[in-house]
């Protein structure tokens, strides 16, 4: 009987051995992991460290018996493969109780080891009272140091997913919390202006943000707990630290055994999963891989990526091969009753790739009509490509129905959509859930009247450089005198058919107004009437999302 090893058994390896075993009945599987669980939901551990889920069963989703039982994989927890040994085909195991090694030979060999947390060269990391969270025992450990320690402050370092949601999780189980984070936003990914609603509730919720710092070290702070020290040379005590700078594929196996890696680090797979060893598949957070559609090579670390290439180096394995289509880093992030999501290219990552052939459209619709109660802003950036029109990122950030639009621009990013269909999707609605014109439909039409030229965007990273033109706010007096972009005018929506005439037209004209909507109707106006009319996207609130200075005040 040919037998396939899987090393990992948590979100790839696991999908990667079930999938097998529903498609091979004749293989012999062994899923292999050091740690004491397979398939648990290492998603769910913030919420467990918050006491938001309870029971630390729960976090198991499938266990060793049930895979045995129900599948017939044999599964060898607690069991760490040290080598792998190309040539004559065999994994040398050690079995990490009794420290007893053995080998195990394989016909197919399936590596999903995940990945590591990064590790700085740093004073003082591995103090007492400073984690990582990638695992069941580290979750209670934390639990653990919190409950004796009758810890009251934590620091967290990195403001990424998993520190944004362990500072909320921190915070739910009342520690005071503040979030270290080298750059000068949080959630990486995003665009840097849409991540500061984000700032706004972290730190309306008491978190102590120190954006654009960096952990310098910590040491034994003589009145208990820790000593942070971060390199602008502040320093503070904090009674735990959790280290969420990033991860780094797992690749120490495939490395020793000659495997090739990518130029990213991550172990280099083809598109069925394939390492440059034909026997040897690899899966998760250790492999590189490409973006969808446009074939960058990216690494990662998301469960379901991991879920999907599993199953397809299942296939694969089993005979009925089938590649994967690549990532397009859909995320998702709930932080303090606000959810942060993207999918596809960001400006960041456009620009990254040296591309110019795209525009953005911002717009801030409620998650359902305005007239139904607890309508809730979403702040939604769209990027597409000119001029066919192709969708190619979303981010949204709102305290409702975020997700939703994302995996609705998801799936049209998946098949090759444009804002033409968003324009014209058929999405749900009735007032509790959204708006005859969805959101994204409203997107795609503002982003179609840009393509047919029905709307001219101006850029609000333009609003500096010289040229001819006047900012113009279209809200009414009492909103402009409460806060407006330097040097605009204020003529407002309703009086500017009649006071037209004080405009210039030999000078652009780039209007504004709260959101974006009454300057557009702004812009239809001026533009009948021969003016050389521009839009500023979303509006004042986008401004002030660019500008965050301003809008502290
Ligand atoms: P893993 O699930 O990490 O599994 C790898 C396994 O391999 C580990 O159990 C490890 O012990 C084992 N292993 C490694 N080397 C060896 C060896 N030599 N011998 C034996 N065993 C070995 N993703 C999302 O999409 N959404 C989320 O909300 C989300 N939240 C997260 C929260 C936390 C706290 C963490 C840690 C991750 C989160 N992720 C989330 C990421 C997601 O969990 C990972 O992307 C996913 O688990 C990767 O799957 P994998 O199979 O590659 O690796």
């Amino acid at each position: 009987m040919a037998k396939v090893i899987i090393i990992g058994g948590v979100a790839g390896g696991a999908s990667c051995a079930a999938r097998l075993r529903r498609q091979r009945e004749d293989l012999e599987i062994t899923l292999i992991d050091r740690g004491k669980y397979v398939s648990f939901a290492n998603c769910g551990l913030p919420y467990y460290v918050g006491e938001v889920i309870t029971e630390e069963k729960k976090l198991l989703v499938a266990t060793p018996e049930l895979f045995e039982r129900r599948f017939n994989i044999r599964v060898k927890v607690e069991t760490e493969v040290l080598a792998v040994d190309r040539a004559r085909k065999v994994v040398r195991l050690k079995d990490l109780p009794s420290g007893r090694e053995s080998e195990e030979p394989y016909d197919t060999l399936v590596l999903a080891p995940g990945a590591g947390p990064v590790r700085p060269p740093l004073p003082g990391l591995d103090l007492p009272g400073v984690f990582a969270l990638r695992t069941i025992p580290d979750s209670r450990q934390i639990r653990g140091w919190i409950q004796e320690h009758h810890t009251t402050s934590a620091v967290v370092i990195g403001g990424g997913f998993i520190g944004l949601e362990m500072a909320e999780n921190l915070a739910h189980r009342g520690l005071k919390v503040t979030i270290v984070e080298m750059l000068s936003q949080v959630m990486p990914p995003l665009d840097p202006e849409m991540a500061e609603p984000l700032h706004e509730r972290l730190r309306a919720r008491g978190v102590d943000l120190r954006l654009g710092d960096g952990l310098a070290g910590l040491e034994p702070d003589p009145a208990g707990g820790l000593r942070v020290k971060t390199k602008s040379g502040a320093q503070f005590s904090a009674g735990l630290a959790l280290l969420a700078i990033g991860v780094r594929p797992e690749t120490k196996l495939a490395k020793e055994a000659g495997l090739t890696l990518g130029p990213l680090g991550g172990i280099q797979v083809d598109a069925e999963m394939r390492t440059s060893d034909p026997a040897i598949f690899a899966v998760g957070d250790a492999v590189e891989v490409l973006t969808y559609p446009s074939h960058r090579r990216a690494l990662l670390p998301l469960a379901g990526p991991a879920n999907r290439q599993g199953r397809v180096a299942a296939d694969v394995i089993a005979g009925k091969p089938r590649p994967f289509r690549g990532v397009q880093g859909t995320a998702v992030c709930g932080v303090f009753g606000l959810t942060a999501a993207l999918t596809g290219e960001t400006e960041k990552s456009l620009k990254a790739a040296d591309r110019s052939d795209y525009a953005k459209v911002y717009l801030h619709p409620g998650h359902h009509v305005a007239y139904y109660p607890d309508a809730k802003p979403i702040y939604l950036k769209l990027l597409f490509e000119r001029p066919s029109g192709k969708v190619l990122g979303l981010q949204a950030v709102g305290e409702e129905g975020v997700e939703k639009r994302v995996d609705v621009a998801a799936m049209a990013i998946q098949m090759g959509g444009t804002v033409f269909d968003l324009e014209e999707s058929e999405l749900c609605y009735a007032p509790q859930f959204g708006a005859a014109k969805d959101p994204l439909n409203v997107a795609g039409m503002i982003a179609a009247n840009v393509l047919r030229g029905d709307l001219q965007l101006a850029d609000w990273a333009d609003l500096e450089k010289e040229g001819d033109k006047l900012i113009l706010d279209v809200r009414d007096p009492a909103e402009y005198a409460s806060g407006h972009v330097p040097g605009a005018v204020n003529i407002p929506l309703n009086e500017l058919r009649a006071r037209s005439g004080e405009l210039p037209k030999d000078k652009e004209i780039w209007a504004y107004c709260r959101v974006g909507q009454r300057s557009y109707y702004a812009n239809r106006l001026l533009l009948q009437k021969g003016f050389k009319a521009r839009n500023l996207p979303g509006g004042y609130l986008t401004y002030l999302s660019l500008n965050p200075e301003n809008s502290r005040g």
